[in-house]
C-alpha cells in the first residue's frame, strides 16, 4: 500500500532531501494523497505481464490532469514522480535519473518554455515531451525551437502519450527497434514482454522495471543506488531491502537459460548471459 502522504524513512543517501521535497509541496502531497486513494481502491490492478518502462518527471499543474497520467503511467510500469511547479524542475533533474520529463507548458510560476530553455542551456539531454493547447500552434513550434524533442496536444490519449514515451526512450538509447534482445532473453518494449528462448516469462511490475533496467545496460555494472532510483518513484513504499527482493526474484525467473544477474558487493549488479 502506497503511503504518500506521510514522510517516510527514505531508501537513498539523498533521503532527507526527499522528505524535505514532500513537506515543501503541500499541494503534491495532496495530490498524491488523491492518487493513493485511486491506486488502494482495486490494489490487484496490475497485469502480470506489466514491464518497467523508466523514471518519469510529470510537470503539470492541472491537478486532476496529472492525477490521470500518473496512474497510466504507473499502471504501465514506469516511476512516475510529479510536480505542478516550474521552479522545481531543475532540482529534480538535478538528483533523480528521469528518462523522459513531460513537461506542459503554461505552468503557474513560470512559462514550461523557461524551464525547456533553462534545462538546455545547462547542456540537459533528457528527451522532453511538452503538452500544449490544441490552439497554441505558436508555443508549439518555440517549444520544439527551444529543444523539446516531442510534444502531444491537450486533450490527449494516454496510449498515445505512452507511445510517444516509448519512442523517446528507444531514441534516446540509439536503438529505434522496439526489440532488445541479450541470449536468450528478449524484451519487448512496445508490447511490454519478455521471453526467454521464445516462451513468457511471467514478471510483475517492479521486477519487469529491474529487468528493463538491467537490460538496457546489460553487461555493465549498475550501481544500487542508481537502480533502485530508476525503478521506484517517491511514493513509492520502500523497506531497506525491497531491491534485494525484487532482483533475487527476477534472477530466479531468468533460470534456468536467461541471462544471470550478477551481485557484485557494494558496486552493483550485472545482467551477463552464460559464458560471455
Ligand atoms: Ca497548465
Amino acid at each position: 500500500m502506497r503511503d504518500g502522504s506521510n514522510p517516510k524513512p527514505c531508501r537513498l543517501p539523498d533521503g532527507r532531501l526527499r522528505v524535505r521535497a514532500i513537506l515543501g509541496r503541500p499541494f503534491d502531497a495532496l495530490c498524491v494523497a488523491f492518487i493513493v486513494l485511486g491506486m488502494s481502491r482495486n490494489p490487484n490492478r496490475l497485469p502480470s505481464q506489466e514491464r518497467g518502462v523508466t523514471r518519469i518527471l510529470l510537470v503539470e499543474d492541472d491537478q486532476v490532469l496529472a492525477r490521470g497520467v500518473v496512474a497510466v503511467l504507473r499502471d504501465a510500469g514506469n516511476a512516475v514522480d510529479h510536480v505542478a511547479f516550474g521552479g522545481e524542475v531543475d532540482d529534480m533533474i538535478t538528483t533523480e535519473p528521469y528518462g523522459v520529463v513531460i513537461l506542459d507548458l503554461g505552468l503557474p510560476d513560470m512559462s514550461g518554455l523557461d524551464v525547456l530553455r533553462s534545462l538546455r542551456r545547462r547542456g540537459s539531454k533528457i528527451p522532453i515531451l511538452i503538452l500544449t493547447a490544441r490552439d497554441a500552434v505558436q508555443d508549439r513550434v518555440a517549444g520544439l525551437d527551444a529543444g523539446a524533442d516531442d510534444y502531444l496536444l491537450k486533450p490527449f490519449d494516454t496510449a498515445e502519450l505512452e507511445a510517444r514515451i516509448r519512442a523517446l526512450l528507444r531514441r534516446g538509447n540509439g536503438d529505434p527497434s522496439p526489440l532488445l534482445t541479450i541470449g536468450s532473453l528478449s524484451l519487448d518494449r512496445a508490447s511490454n514482454e519478455a521471453r526467454i528462448n521464445g516462451r513468457i516469462i511471467d514478471l510483475r511490475r517492479r521486477e519487469a522495471a529491474v529487468l528493463m533496467s538491467l537490460a538496457t545496460r546489460a553487461g555493465k555494472i549498475v550501481p544500487k543506488e542508481r537502480l533502485a532510483a530508476e525503478v521506484f518513484d517517491f511514493d513509492d513504499p520502500v523497506a531497506p531491502n525491497a531491491l534485494e527482493l525484487y532482483v533475487a526474484r527476477v534472477r530466479k525467473k531468468l533460470q534456468p537459460d536467461g541471462p544471470r544477474i550478477r551481485t557484485l558487493r557494494g558496486l552493483g549488479y550485472i545482467l551477463e548471459t552464460p559464458g560471455a
